[in-house]
């Protein structure tokens, strides 16, 4: 299997309805290793779609903790650990995922311990080694190195994009952010810089669909996430190969479909781009 990166779930926001896409996770083989970025419903059965076992998942990386990137987590480390999984996975994330595992952990106490008792399973807690995700290089291995960049997404602190690199390829992740011009040296010369989307004009009628009365989220969608053409103005002034997008907001309303977004993002780039669906697969 050569090298690829596939997006498992394409729409921003954690709520899924008929026609809608899924929610964030991103599946990158690179240098022989498979990496899960995200975790978002759906992950688990993503990454069986794209012909990769679960325990073939060498390390996970959390960008934040929005629902709509770890909700399912818990889940997929659990059904690794029943397909088989004996080797230790590291996964990266802000601090408070720590919190997160433990209350998953105590949440399954009764099947895990059954499973231990009754089929001889290995400790499942032990399986995982978590590890604190911070701005800088995360990770040197021969072969590939991985730096995290906090971007931009109020009113979180703890956000990251990231840059994987091989001798052979690299790929930078905006995770959720608002634009940042930081992101223009981050992505420099990248193969496939995978950034997340708004449509300026599809907010209001979003937020009209399924927000609050008052106009906090509205708010928060347009002060912490990046526009499809401000996306496209990074990817050229980085220089990337490919420009491939994710996190459409919004997501599934047919009056903003794909045309919408092509006119938005060739405003400001005019290279190869990919809009992303769910499964979609990139080689490298
Ligand atoms: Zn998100
Ligand atoms: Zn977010």
């Amino acid at each position: 299997m050569s090298d690829f990166i596939s997006i498992l779930g394409v729409k921003g926001g954690p709520a899924i309805r008929p026609g809608s896409n899924m929610p964030t996770a991103i599946l990158l083989r690179v240098g022989g290793r498979c990496l899960l970025i995200d975790a978002g419903l759906g992950a688990t059965r993503g990454v069986c779609d794209q012909g990769v076992a679960l325990t073939e998942i060498a390390q996970i990386f959390v960008t934040h903790l929005h629902s709509d990137h770890y909700l399912e987590l818990g889940p997929f480390l659990h059904t690794a650990w029943t397909a088989g999984l004996s080797e230790r996975v590291i996964v990266h994330g802000p601090e408070g995922l720590a919190g997160y595992w433990a209350g998953f952990l105590q949440s399954m106490d009764f099947d895990i311990k059954l499973r231990i008792e009754d089929e001889g399973r290995p400790d499942l807690a032990a399986l995982f080694d978590l590890r604190v995700l911070e701005e800088g290089e995360v990770l040197a291995e021969p072969g590939l190195t991985v730096r995290a960049l906090r971007n931009v997404h109020p009113p979180i602190e703890e956000s990251y994009a990231l840059r994987f690199e091989t001798e052979d390829a690299c790929v930078v992740i905006s995770g959720d952010t608002a634009f940042m011009p930081e992101m223009i040296e981050f992505s420099r010369g990248a193969d496939v810089l995978v950034h997340e989307a708004m449509l300026t004009q599809g907010v209001d009628a979003l937020v009209a669909k399924v927000g609050p009365r008052d106009d906090r989220l509205r708010q928060h969608i347009l002060r912490s996430h990046t526009s499809a053409s401000d996306a496209g103005r990074i990817a050229a002034q980085a220089g990337v190969g490919t420009l491939a997008l994710m996190h459409f907001v919004p997501d599934g309303l047919p009056e903003f479909g794909p045309d919408a977004w092509i006119a938005a993002v060739r405003e400001t780039w005019t290279g190869p781009l990919i809009l992303g669906t769910d499964g979609v697969r990139i080689d490298l």
